[in-house]
């Protein structure tokens, strides 16, 4: 996914019109300072983390400054943080402004009605989840017509403006639904919309630009992504790999057991820190690749659940059993599997020549990962 940070979805809005504060980019506290120094950005201003991370505001990665020595401090402090697991590197400068009200106004797709829609809240300002439904306004649209004036009526009474304030919110509408549709975009994101005076203004942005138009959009090829490192070989080498923040590495197969994986973990008071979908591979290379990648992000256990179909249990086994070979002692850590299904005796006969018994059932295999974790037997 095309994941843009708040600054680069800022000169998406711009393009399309959107009000925004004065703001510039900043790469390190002397430039951060510089920038205020020179008039470019007024004071008092917003020191902001460019990272995709949300819920900057309450983790303290926006901050507020009243001079340049407070910019300085500002930028020092945000730069390098680590949050939520993505390093700052970037920092986004703006112009303080006096905030009546924060909204939230968004656009995405709605996969169950197969249609764009219209998100709307008066409680902007917070992260939309935790917002209660009932003060969510969510209208879907017609893309041949797109947004139409009832629509956007609509929206303006949903977030309690009227007049002047409720024609702005319109272009604001407009300007949001052509970036929306022009970019080939997921998601665009407004939150907060400010009241700011009679205007509005935009406080943050998050676009998201779908993967599969990226090819209509060459200019956001060096966008970067939130993949981690390890993320990043596994995509090289078409491994399905995910990083989470638990301390669990599960291994499955097809998305669906891999999801329910990493339920019933969570269910039984287990954190996964990491996945692997093996899909449909019948390859105990991919395997043993796929497995020391795992190996990589240092999990505390690994819980191995496998549905044995295209993928055969005798596959993974082998796969599995070599890559244990390539694991330095120091570096080895329990192993929890269960495999059912094509090839399972033989699969289970591999394992248990290495050393790993199989537990059949998914509840005391989940179990036993999660003690495991713990660092018990
Ligand atoms: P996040 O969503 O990651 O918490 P935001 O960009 O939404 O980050 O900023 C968090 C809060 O900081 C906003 O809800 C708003 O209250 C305040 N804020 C952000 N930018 C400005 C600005 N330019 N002027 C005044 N307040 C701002
Ligand atoms: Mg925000």
């Amino acid at each position: 996914m095309v994941k843009l940070a708040e600054w680069q979805g800022k000169v998406v809005f711009r393009k399309y019109g959107v009000p925004l504060p004065r703001g510039e980019v900043a790469r390190s506290p002397a430039e951060a300072e510089s920038l205020v120094r020179s008039g470019k950005v007024p004071l008092p201003c917003v020191v902001k983390a460019q990272v995709l991370a949300g819920g900057r505001g309450k983790g303290g990665a926006v901050r507020f400054a009243s001079s340049p020595e407070e910019v300085r401090e500002a930028a020092s402090a945000i730069l390098g943080l680590d949050f939520k697991g993505e390093k700052v590197r970037e920092l986004l400068l703006e112009e303080k402004l006096a905030i009546g009200r924060e909204l939230y106004v968004a656009m995405t797709l709605d996969r169950a009605q197969r249609l764009p829609i219209l998100i709307t809240s008066a409680q902007g300002g917070v992260e939309i989840e935790s917002v209660p439904d009932a003060e969510i306004d969510r209208q879907p649209v017609d893309p041949f017509p797109g947004l139409t004036g009832y629509e956007k009526r609509r929206a303006a009474k949903t977030l309690g403006l009227a007049g002047g304030p409720a024609r702005t919110l319109e272009k604001v509408l407009d300007s949001l639904w052509k970036a929306f549709q022009q970019e080939d975009a997921e998601l665009v994101e407004i939150n907060p919309l400010a009241v700011v005076g009679d205007g509005l203004v935009a406080l943050d942005s998050k676009v998201i630009i779908e993967d599969d138009a990226a090819f209509r959009h060459p200019e956001y090829a060096e966008v970067r992504d939130d993949r981690t490192e390890l993320e990043e070989i596994a995509r090289e080498k078409e491994i399905a790999f995910v990083q989470l923040d638990g301390n669990i590495g599960v291994i499955a197969n097809g998305a669906g057991l891999t999801m329910a994986t990493l339920d019933v973990l969570t269910e039984f008071g287990g954190r996964p820190g990491v996945f692997l979908d093996l899909g449909g591979t019948d390859d105990p290379k991919k395997v043993t690749e796929a497995f020391l990648l795992m190996c990589r992000a240092k999990p505390t256990a690994v819980f191995l659940n496998i549905f044995g179909g295209i993928t055969r249990c005798d596959t993974v086994a082998k796969g599995l059993v070599e890559a244990m070979h390539q694991v330095p002692p120091a570096e080895r850590f329990p192993l929890v599997a269960r495999i059912r299904g094509n090839n399972e005796a033989e699969g289970i006969e591999i394992l248990r020549a290495a050393g790993v018994t199989a537990v059949p059932d998914l509840k005391s295999s989940a179990q036993a990962a999660v003690e495991a974790a713990r660092g018990r037997p």
